[in-house]
């Protein structure tokens, strides 16, 4: 049994280790690995194939949750040995993740990492949130970290990132994987960064007035919050050494207005990788130097030799018909402590196969990613995302950065309604200006809302991830 479960991982990472290209430096200036970034669809498809092959039968010997599943059905390790298989396996959703680790605390029994090989060859811990459930926590080794380093290093030469750059990161560094990711990856690339955690904007500022960085890591509301206080000391973003927002937390390059709001108050250009703690915790998908610049607008590569993308339909989760919207779905193919086949990452997007401008095959998120299932705002029937009232507001010239909204029962008849609250110095009830914010909203969702607008800086600025929903309606 043992000698098994040993071989079954000796052979997937001896597969892997075939595929891993360029470890330790970039080929040439546009592909760090020129085999696997500029492969053909058939050379994806085969590779996937080849490792694939080798990652179920580790599943199945390695995990109680993946083999208690193959078996319940009907299924052998061998009956998915290529990405035409994938169909069998039902798509696994987050409640199943989270009773798993319920039922097994405190790590679930779907993770191939032992006790032993955590204290073997263990890097580090990481966590979701937990906004949707019990947080999930993952111990990755450091076979999982060299694998994240490489990848994200692929995806950020991708984006144009060079060892001249110095690069600002504002965020702490919790438990959560981006920030990690990003600096292994940057050490492999042998580009500086400067850690700016803990620091307000005013400190932050300094350094980018007297550091001189040129890629800002942070989220798109915080890049526009810092460029206003740079504004505030006299000092033009635009006129700064940045060259590049790297963006996270929320969809940035999916929403034109803040996209543009963004690249023309730093005279910067927008970055963003794409991925979920649980599935893909590497860069699953990047922005390539062709992204925006061709009639295709902006896109997302996802990174298909290392792992699996497909969208699948939100009501039926049956694979989507090729060219319709679907929500997104991750295999990976590549990582130690958090496998996984067909795991429902449940964001909206347009998959296309098209060869991209940049030479690279590997498919396309058209549109990047604009929002999740989990945040779709049911109103009185009617689904939007949050993401689409950022829209209308941020195309409103003169509104404040921030925005709020607020969802609540109403006491005469109980009816569910909603409020967004704006900034501008014109401030006060119902005016043109509200009657022109809910029109725009109107035209987004279909739906007249209340508007608020209150003076400028009354409502709080987001450091980090953004929660702009307050939900206070009755439970039903
Ligand atoms: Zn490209």
């Amino acid at each position: 049994m043992t000698d098994r479960r040993e071989n079954t991982r000796v052979n997937w990472l001896a597969t892997l280790a075939k595929f891993k290209d360029d470890p330790d430096r970039a080929a040439d200036s546009a592909m760090w690995s020129p085999r696997l970034d500029g492969a053909s669809r058939d050379e994806l498809i085969a590779i996937q194939n080849e490792k694939l092959a080798v990652v179920t039968p580790f599943l199945y010997e390695n995990s109680d949750f993946y083999r208690k599943r193959f078996d319940r059905l009907g299924l052998a390790p061998t009956d998915i040995a290529g990405v035409e298989d994938l169909v069998k396996w039902p798509v696994v959703d987050k409640s199943e993740m989270t009773v798993d680790v319920e039922v097994n605390p405190p790590f679930g029994n779907y993770t191939t990492m032992s006790d032993d090989i955590w204290r073997s060859r263990g890097w580090m811990l990481f966590s979701t949130s937990g906004t949707t459930g019990t947080p999930r926590v993952f111990r990755y080794s450091q076979i999982d970290r060299e694998y994240w380093a490489w990848s994200n290093a692929r995806a950020m030469h991708a984006m144009g990132f060079v060892p001249s750059d110095t690069v600002f990161m504002m965020t702490g560094y919790g438990t959560h994987v981006w920030a990690w990711g990003v600096q292994m990856g940057l050490a492999k690339m042998g580009i500086g960064l400067i850690p700016g955690g803990g620091m307000d904007g005013e400190m932050r500022a300094g350094i980018v007035e007297r550091f001189k960085p040129t890629v800002l890591c942070c989220t798109p509301s915080y890049a526009l919050y810092l460029g206003r206080t740079l504004q505030e000391r006299g000092l033009d973003p635009a006129a700064s050494t940045v060259t590049k927002l790297f963006c996270a937390g929320e969809p940035a390059m999916a929403i034109g207005p803040t996209r543009e709001k963004l690249q023309d108050l730093w005279g910067a250009r927008i970055v963003e990788f794409y991925g979920c703690t649980e599935a893909a915790p590497q860069a699953g998908g990047y922005t390539c130097a062709a992204t925006g610049r061709d009639d295709n607008g902006y896109f997302l590569h996802l990174m298909e030799d290392i792992q699996v993308w497909e969208t699948v339909d939100p009501e039926s989760l049956q694979p989507s018909v090729p060219g319709q919207r679907g929500l997104s779905v991750c295999t990976n193919l590549v990582s130690e402590s958090s496998p996984q086949l067909r795991f429902l990452v449940g964001d909206f997007t347009t998959l296309n196969q098209d060869g991209c401008a940049c030479g690279r095959n590997h498919v396309r998120a058209m549109g990047c990613f604009s929002g999740r299932a989990d945040d779709l705002i049911n109103l009185r029937g009617i689904k939007f995302f949050p993401t689409q009232i950022e829209k209308a507001v941020r195309a409103i010239p003169g509104l404040g950065d921030e925005f709020q909204i607020v969802l609540s029962s109403r006491d005469v008849d109980g009816m569910d309604v909603m409020k967004v609250v704006a900034e501008h110095p014109d401030h006060g009830p119902a005016s043109a200006l509200t009657e022109q914010i809910a029109a725009a909203i109107r035209s987004e969702i279909e739906l007249r809302v209340d508007v608020e607008v209150v003076a400028p800086n009354s409502l709080p600025k987001t450091e980090f991830k953004a929660n702009r929903v307050t939900d206070q309606r009755a439970k039903t």
